[in-house]
C-alpha cells in the first residue's frame, strides 16, 4: 500500500513538471491553429474569385470571337448590297445587316460589363492576397516561436515522459482512472501531501486522528474538503528525495 501511495505521488510530481512545460507554450498552439484556419479561409476566397474572374475572361473571349464573325458578315453583306437585283434581296440583306449590327452592339455592351467585373475581381483578389500575406508573416513568426519552445524542452519532456511511463505501469487501471478524474477536476493536482497538518491541495486542516491514520499507509484517504488523494509528509519527502525531477 505504501508503494502504491508513493507511486501515485511520483506520478503527480511528474505531471506537474509536464504541465509546466506545456504552460511555457502558452496560447501559442491555439494562435498558430487559429491563424492557419484564417489563412485557409482567405485562400479559399481567393480561389473562388479567381474561378469567377476566369469564367468572365473566357466569356469575353467568346464574345470577341462572335463580334469578329458578325463584323466579317457585315463587310460581306454590305458589299453584296451593291449587287442586289430586287427589293426582296435588298430586304433580306438589310435584315442580316441589322442582325449583325445589333449582335455587335449587344456583345460589346456585355463585354463592357464583363470588363468591369474582371476589374472588381482583380481588385478584390489583390486586397485578400495582401491580407493573406500579412497573416502568413504572423503565422510564420508564431510557428517559429512555438517550435523554438518545443525544441528547447524536447529532451526534458521526453525524459519526463519516460519516467511517467515507468510509474504509470505500476499503477492499476482503476486507480489511474480515479487519479485522472480528480486531476481533471482539481486543476491538475490529484494527489496532495500533508503540510503542517493541512492538505497541500486546499489548505484545509486535517484532524490529528486522521493524520495518524494516513501516516500508517494502510489505505488511501481523500481530503474531506477537496477530494484529493492524501499522502503523508513522510511519503512525500521520500519520493521527492528518491526521484530525480
Ligand atoms: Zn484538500
Amino acid at each position: 500500500m505504501k508503494q502504491k501511495l508513493a507511486d501515485l505521488y511520483e506520478l503527480q510530481l511528474v505531471d506537474i513538471k509536464l504541465d509546466s512545460l506545456e504552460e511555457l507554450r502558452g496560447d501559442l498552439p491555439l494562435i498558430v491553429n487559429e491563424l492557419n484556419a484564417q489563412m485557409k479561409v482567405l485562400q479559399n476566397n481567393i480561389d473562388a474569385k479567381q474561378v469567377d474572374k476566369y469564367s468572365a475572361q473566357t466569356k469575353r473571349e467568346e464574345n470577341d470571337n462572335q463580334i469578329k464573325l458578325h463584323a466579317e458578315n457585315l463587310t460581306k453583306y454590305k458589299a453584296q448590297l451593291y449587287k442586289v437585283r430586287n427589293n426582296k434581296e435588298y430586304d433580306a440583306l438589310t435584315k442580316e445587316i441589322d442582325f449583325a449590327e445589333n449582335g455587335i452592339k449587344e456583345l460589346n455592351k456585355e463585354n463592357d460589363e464583363l470588363e468591369t467585373k474582371i476589374l472588381v475581381y482583380s481588385d478584390e483578389i489583390n486586397t485578400i492576397e495582401k491580407e493573406l500575406e500579412k497573416l502568413k508573416i504572423e503565422f510564420l513568426e508564431k510557428e517559429e516561436e512555438l517550435t523554438k519552445i518545443i525544441q528547447s524542452n524536447e529532451k526534458e519532456e521526453s525524459r519526463l515522459r519516460e519516467i511517467r511511463n515507468k510509474v504509470a505501469e505500476k499503477i492499476k487501471k482503476l486507480e489511474m482512472n480515479t487519479y485522472c478524474r480528480i486531476r481533471k477536476a482539481k486543476g491538475g493536482i490529484a494527489v496532495a501531501s500533508i503540510v503542517r497538518g493541512a492538505c497541500s491541495g486546499c489548505h484545509s486542516v486535517i484532524p490529528s486522528q486522521r493524520q495518524l491514520e494516513i501516516k500508517k499507509n494502510n489505505r488511501t484517504f481523500n481530503c474531506e474538503a477537496c477530494g484529493r488523494i492524501l499522502v503523508s509528509a513522510e511519503i512525500a519527502l521520500e519520493v521527492e528525495q528518491k526521484t530525480n525531477l
